[in-house]
């Protein structure tokens, strides 16, 4: 079901009259880059809500308040829990779709008019509402919304906490299920003989590349890049638009190759800490400082930061960081030991990139620039990409051996490193909306330029 901006609407009044929270109108809508801008007769989703991942502190009732459904109709559509007093973090349950959904007549409204805004016929909403007077609609009025016998695809990835390794791969198969014609393969295998994935979406001859989670904390960006393939791939298979950007054209002209978590074992440790069977337990503790605190881990399971490893004046970034295994910082015995960084030099000489972008999470910024090796394009790109996001420019650092400092040296061509967020690392899950309306049009516009 859809509803059809008008004159004076925002999202959070549209959201209130839908009776559905505004993060959830948001995630039906992941086409929406700038939630504060929505124009007249543009068409929104209607969410409904399908698969829900338990977080701490809820209980089943807070769930079915937050969804205005009972107890009870929660409790029927989760046979599967014996005890909905016994309800864990990370469990996933069922919210079923509300019978009915309701629209709260407004001024000037129609009968007409409402049946245009949502797709559906005079008829049927009279159907829906019998008893109600079509010629004498009142302000504040419900109506009660057809049911779409449209069945609605539930969504595959599901931004939620500790989105690590497994997630990932799961959702991958379910992708890959669901749009065959995304091709998934590997660029290689992590310390700890974990699979690095890569996705191509499109088969144009035109080469870009992203990739997330080149530090371990820094998931979020791995869920980042997970949801734009799904997001893409739909569309594709739809043969829509994402705002301006018709996705079946895009899709003949480029090939984007998507590594969504280049440091799987990072993350793992990021996520879950690690313990005795780690073949590398000893290592990790004592770069850890004797902590067994790991949540701000960056490094892979070597405790190398593989953002240091590639050979663009690798000596430099050697000679300022940690001269061991550390969280962050330390650019191991040379530049490309790690099968990690091993894997995406390969996998990058391997293609004709014409543009990269590595995700990273903090100090919503642009890095565009190395040591003036790059071409004068990248400027023009940056600005576009500042329009997009708001996030601040920067051209030059004093730091080397990145992925993208690599990139730029060797091919001259535009590389980016994106800081999406600020806070904290790991950032949370919450922070994953509000990041995705600022980067999906960055994530388009680098497929264009
Ligand atoms: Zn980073």
């Amino acid at each position: 079901m859809s509803y059809v901006v008008r004159p004076g609407d925002t999202l959070w009044a549209i959201a209130n009259r839908l009776g559905v929270g505004l993060p959830q109108l948001l995630a039906a809508n992941p086409q929406l880059q700038n939630p504060n801008l929505i124009y007249v007769g543009q068409r929104l989703t209607v969410p409904t809500a399908a698969e829900y991942v338990v977080q701490p502190g809820d209980t089943f009732y807070a769930i079915a308040q937050r969804y205005r459904i009972s107890v009870e109709s929660l409790a029927a559509a989760n046979p599967q829990i014996e005890n909905p007093a016994l309800i864990r973090p990370g469990m996933v349950i069922y919210i079923p779709a509300r019978p009915v959904q309701q629209y709260i007549v407004q001024p000037g409204d129609t009968l007409w008019a409402i049946a245009q805004h949502f797709g559906t016929t005079v008829a049927a909403l009279q159907q829906a509402n019998p008893g109600v007077n079509p010629y004498q609609l009142r302000i504040g009025q419900r109506l009660n919304l057809p049911v779409s016998n449209q069945g609605q695809e539930q969504e595959i990835v599901v931004p939620r906490e500790n989105y690590g390794y497994d997630e990932m791969m799961a959702d991958l198969a379910r992708l890959r299920q669901r749009y065959p014609f995304i091709e998934v393969g590997s660029i290689g295998q992590s310390v700890l003989g974990r699979d690095i994935p890569v996705v191509r979406l499109g088969t144009g001859p035109k080469e870009v590349h992203y990739n997330g989670a080149f530090h371990g904390e820094e998931w979020i960006t791995a869920v980042l890049m997970m949801k734009f393939i799904e997001v893409y791939a739909r569309a594709q298979q739809r043969g829509e638009r994402i705002g301006n950007f018709h996705v079946p054209t895009l899709w003949r002209q480029t090939s984007l190759y998507v590594v969504p978590m280049v440091n799987p074992d990072g993350v793992e440790i990021s996520q879950h800490g690690v313990d005795r069977s780690n073949p590398y337990y000893d290592l990790l503790l004592q770069a850890n400082g004797g902590s067994t605190n790991f949540r701000t881990w960056a490094a892979n399971a070597r405790g190398v930061d593989l953002n240091n490893q590639f050979p663009a004046n690798w000596e430099r970034e050697a000679a300022r960081g940690p001269r061991s295994p550390a969280p962050r910082n330390y650019s191991g015995t040379g530049p490309l030991t790690e099968p990690e960084a091993i894997a995406m030099a390969d996998f990058t000489r391997a293609h004709d990139f014409r543009l990269v972008i590595a995700w990273h999470t903090q100090g919503e910024e642009i890095y565009w620039g190395y040591e003036g090796l790059e071409p004068p394009e990248s400027e023009q790109i940056t600005n576009l990409f500042v329009d997009i996001s708001g996030y601040r420019p920067v051209r030059n650092l004093q730091s080397w051996a990145g992925y993208k400092d690599w990139f730029i040296q060797d091919w001259r061509r535009p590389g980016f490193t994106i800081e999406v967020g600020r806070g904290t690392n790991p950032l949370p899950i919450t922070q994953f909306w509000p990041i995705w309306s600022r980067t999906i049009g960055i994530m388009l516009a680098g497929l264009t330029v």
